[in-house]
C-alpha cells in the first residue's frame, strides 16, 4: 500500500508543532511525513508566551516538563498583567489569570460582585482577588501541585522559541519525520490547481498528497500559489509591527506575563531562565521604526546600552480559508491575531488538533474542509474581539492612537453585543452562552477584562447598610482565607525551575 504522503514547508514552530503531532497521532497509519526547511531562511524567532493549551500539547506526546522545560528555558505563566490601558479608571491594572478547577469556587461570587458593583454598589471586583492563578502570581509561585493536592490548576509557559524548535525538531525526527533542508523555489500544481510537489534549490522534487504551509507570513502556498485572499484585522487592530529587545534575567522569576500600555501600542516582558524578552507592538500608521525602538529603550532604561533592537513587521488578519484544495495552512501563514493574548501557538494547536479529527474523519480527503474552515475563522474572529475590547475600551490620553482606538465603530456585532450587555447591567454570562463563544474566551475573561479596565458607574452615595453584612460574596464567601490556605501548597517559581534543571543533570 502507498503511503499517504504529507509535506510539511517550513520548521517554524508551527512546522515542528504539526509534524510531531502528525507523527503521534498517525503512527500506526501508513503515513509518511516530511518537513522541508530553509537553513538560510530562519524562523521569525518570537512567540514566547503561551497559553494552557500548550500542556496538553506536552501531555499528548507524553513529554514531561522536567525533560523539555530546561532545554528551552521555560518558566511558568499563570497571567497576564495589564498595566496602563485604563489609567483613568483603573490606574493600578488588573490580571487576566488562567482558570483551574480552585475558581469554580470563586467564579460566581466575582460574575455576581461585578454586577452589583455595576449597580453602585461598593464590593471587591478586582479580579486577582478571585481567581487563584492571579492569587499565586502575586506571590511569585509556580502553579505546580503536589501529587495529592485534588484541583487540577491551569497554567501555560513562557519559553525561548528558537530552543523549543529545535527541541521539537529533534523529537520529530526521532518519530521518523523526514528533516529536509533545503529551500523551496518553485511550486507544481495538478490541472486543478491542488499542489503536486515542492522543488527545492537542491535539485530535489518532494511529491505529496497534502501539503502543509507552515513558511510563515510569507504564505508560499496558500496565499503566493492557491492564491487564498488575506482578509486584514486591520479595520480595528492598527498594530502592524513590533520591535524586540532582550534584557536580563530576573533574579526572582515572575509567574505572568506583563503588557503595558505605551504611546502608541503596548509592551511585553516576558520572564525566561536566562533573560527577559520584551517587544513593543505599535502602529507604523502612527509610530515610526526608530521612536518606536527610542521608546522602548527608555522603557526598558536602555538608552545607552549596546544591545541591537530586533524589527518586524507583522500581516494581522486570516485567510479567507485555512485548508484549500490539498494544502493546509497552519501558523503565520495562515494569519496571524497580533500578541496581546499569545494566542498564535494556541490557534496552531488547535488548528492541527481539528484537522486530525476532520481529515482522519474524511478518510483522508477533504470531506471536512467547509466545516474546518468555518469553525477555523470563527476562532479568530472571536479571538480578535477580545483583544479589540483592550483597545476600545482604553482611557488613554496621550496619543491620537489611543483616541482614534477608543473611537473606532468598526467592531463586530458580538463584540457590540458583549459591551451593550455590561454597560446596561444585564447578565454577562448568559449572553456569552447565548453567542456560544465561552470557548474562546470565557465569561470570567471578559469579567477580567471589564472589570479590570474599571468599567464601573460611580459608586452610590449612600450605599445600604445590608451590604456590611451581606451582598460582597468576596468577603462572605471568605475567598482571601480560602486561597491563603490553598497557597501553602505551592512552592516558589525560583525553586521548581531549579529542581527541573537539577532533574535535568
Ligand atoms: C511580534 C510577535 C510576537 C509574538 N508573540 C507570540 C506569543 O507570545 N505567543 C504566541 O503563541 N505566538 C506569538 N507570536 C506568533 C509566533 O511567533 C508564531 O505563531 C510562531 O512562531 C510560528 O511561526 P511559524 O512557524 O508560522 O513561522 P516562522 O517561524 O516564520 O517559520 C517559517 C519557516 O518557513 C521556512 N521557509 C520560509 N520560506 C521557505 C522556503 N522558500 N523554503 C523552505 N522553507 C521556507 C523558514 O525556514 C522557517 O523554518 C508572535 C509573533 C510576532 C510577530
Amino acid at each position: 500500500m502507498q503511503p499517504h504522503r504529507i509535506v510539511i514547508a517550513g520548521g517554524g514552530t508551527a512546522g515542528w508543532m504539526a509534524a510531531n503531532l502528525f507523527a503521534h497521532h498517525w503512527k500506526d497509519a501508513c503515513v509518511e511525513i516530511s518537513l522541508i526547511e530553509a537553513p538560510n531562511i530562519g524562523i521569525i524567532g518570537v512567540g514566547e508566551g503561551s497559553t494552557p493549551t500548550l500542556k496538553r500539547f506536552f501531555s499528548d506526546l507524553a513529554i514531561s516538563e522536567a525533560e523539555w522545560m530546561p532545554k528551552c528555558n521555560a518558566t511558568y505563566k499563570t497571567n497576564i498583567r495589564f498595566e496602563g490601558w485604563s489609567p483613568k479608571y483603573a490606574p493600578k491594572g488588573y490580571s487576566h489569570p488562567f482558570f483551574g478547577q480552585l475558581d469554580t469556587f470563586s467564579e460566581r461570587a466575582f460574575h455576581v460582585n461585578c454586577r452589583t458593583r455595576r449597580l453602585g454598589l461598593d464590593v471587591e471586583t478586582q479580579p486577582d482577588k478571585f481567581l487563584f492563578a492571579g492569587y499565586l502570581a502575586n506571590q511569585g509561585l509556580a502553579p505546580v501541585t503536589p501529587d495529592n493536592f485534588p484541583f487540577r490548576i491551569e497554567y501555560g509557559y513562557h519559553f525561548d522559541s528558537g530552543l523549543l524548535g529545535n527541541f521539537l525538531k529533534d523529537r520529530a525526527v526521532t518519530q521518523g519525520v523526514n528533516h529536509i533542508q533545503a529551500e523551496i523555489t518553485a511550486v507544481a500544481q495538478h490541472p486543478d490547481g491542488s499542489i503536486k510537489s515542492l522543488e527545492c534549490d537542491d535539485g530535489r522534487s518532494i511529491e505529496g498528497d497534502l501539503f502543509v504551509d507552515c513558511s510563515g507570513f510569507k504564505s508560499l502556498l496558500l496565499q503566493s500559489t492557491l492564491k487564498v485572499p488575506f482578509n486584514p484585522f486591520a479595520d480595528n487592530l492598527f498594530n502592524n509591527a513590533a520591535v524586540v529587545l532582550p534584557t536580563s534575567a530576573f533574579k526572582d522569576i515572575p509567574v505572568e506575563t506583563k503588557s503595558t500600555a505605551l504611546s502608541n501600542g503596548w509592551c511585553w516582558q516576558i520572564p525566561l531562565t536566562h533573560r527577559t524578552g520584551n517587544g513593543y507592538v505599535y502602529s507604523n500608521q502612527y509610530l515610526n521604526k526608530d521612536a518606536a525602538e527610542t521608546e522602548l529603550r527608555a522603557h526598558l532604561g536602555l538608552l545607552d546600552a549596546d544591545i541591537e533592537a530586533r524589527h518586524l513587521t507583522m500581516n494581522v488578519g486570516q485567510c479567507e480559508q485555512h485548508w484549500a484544495k490539498n494544502c493546509l495552512g497552519l501558523g503565520l501563514s495562515q494569519g496571524f491575531i497580533e500578541p496581546l493574548e499569545a494566542t498564535a501557538l494556541h490557534l496552531v494547536q488547535i488548528g492541527i488538533e481539528m484537522f486530525i479529527r476532520d481529515y482522519q474523519a474524511g478518510d483522508f480527503t477533504s470531506k471536512h474542509q467547509d466545516k474546518y474552515n468555518s469553525a477555523m475563522s470563527e476562532r479568530f474572529e472571536r479571538v480578535r474581539d477580545y483583544i479589540v475590547g483592550h483597545y476600545k475600551l482604553n482611557s488613554r490620553e496621550d496619543s491620537q492612537y489611543w483616541i482614534d482606538n477608543r473611537e473606532n465603530n468598526a467592531i463586530s456585532d458580538s463584540l457590540i453585543q458583549l459591551l451593550n450587555t455590561w454597560y446596561q447591567k444585564q447578565d454577562l454570562v448568559k449572553e456569552i452562552s447565548r453567542q456560544n463563544i465561552d470557548e474562546h474566551f470565557s465569561a470570567s475573561s471578559w469579567h477580567c477584562l471589564l472589570s479590570g479596565y474599571g468599567l464601573f458607574p460611580p459608586k452610590a452615595n449612600n450605599q445600604p447598610e445590608s451590604l456590611k453584612e451581606q451582598g460582597d460574596l468576596y468577603r462572605d464567601n471568605g475567598l482571601e482565607a480560602f486561597f491563603e490556605g490553598c497557597a501553602l501548597n505551592f512552592q516558589s517559581h525560583n525553586n521548581v525551575l531549579k529542581a527541573h534543571t537539577e532533574g535535568a543533570r
